[in-house]
């Protein structure tokens, strides 16, 4: 049975569609067994999103709240094939953890060839920790190429739940990558995208998904606290995790 221990994907009320403070969401994922989340409110393009200032005085927050280690990040939008998001060099610096996603709302959809082109810049992309809901039936792409782009450079491939729940087509995809995760043995990360603290860490049709093709925990990032640990200290020695 699988269990998550952190969830790198979550939303606060900074994020006017989404309706819960950091420390409700910290205090349900404590009191659910979740030991670390990542704050990641929408960047600056989209609708809903909170000014910059929002990610400029992250800093302010404690490492811990509600015994919970909170990472400080942000959900990017990439907004085009060439490999680019809407944070600025000054957002970045208070940035410790960057999801990357695709929305229709921040750019257009292409054809499958420009979708896997920009999935292979992004890849390459220094900035980007996880590969946010790469399941979207908008955005479709050459999965296996891309999957082994997201290995190579060391990409979080996230299972997003909100996305397997509310999205179109994302069930279906969500199962083929994460056979293609097992294939070429990349990390996973089972995430919420939870935009209500009683959703913070809580993704049982993902989890579902994953244990019907006996997906191998050691591959899910959030399932191990110490694997988790080791793979953020190793990109980001300087955190105080
Ligand atoms: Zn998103
Ligand atoms: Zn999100």
């Amino acid at each position: 049975m699988i269990k998550l221990i952190a969830d790198l994907h979550t939303h606060t009320v900074a994020s006017t569609h989404a309706y819960s403070t950091i420390t409700e969401n910290c205090r349900f994922a404590n009191e659910h067994g979740i030991k670390l989340i990542a704050m990641t409110d929408h960047a600056m393009t989209m609708p809903d999103a909170p000014h910059c200032w929002h990610f400029h005085n992250l800093k302010i927050l404690p490492r811990k709240i509600e015994n919970v280690t909170v990472l400080k990040g942000a959900e990017a939008n990439i907004i085009d094939y060439d490999g680019n998001i809407d944070l600025d060099g000054e957002t970045l610096g208070y940035l410790e953890w960057v999801v990357g996603s695709y929305h229709k709302y921040t750019c257009k959809p292409s054809t499958v060839e420009e979708h896997t082109r920009g999935y292979l810049n992004i890849a390459k992309s220094p900035i980007i920790d996880v590969i946010g809901h790469p399941t979207t039936a908008m955005f479709e792409y050459d999965m296996e190429k891309c999957v082994k782009a997201f290995k190579e450079y060391e990409k979080i491939v996230e299972i997003n739940e909100s996305s397997i729940l509310y999205k179109r087509g994302s069930r279906q995809n969500a199962l083929e990558l994460m056979k293609l995760c097992k294939k070429y043995e990349v990390y996973i990360s089972i995430d919420s995208d939870a935009h209500f603290h009683e959703l913070v860490g809580i993704a049982p049709n993902a989890i579902e998904m994953a244990e019907s093709i006996s997906f191998p925990s050691k591959l899910i990032i959030n399932s191990d606290y110490d694997m988790l640990r080791e793979f953020i200290k190793r990109k980001k020695p300087q955190l105080d995790i």
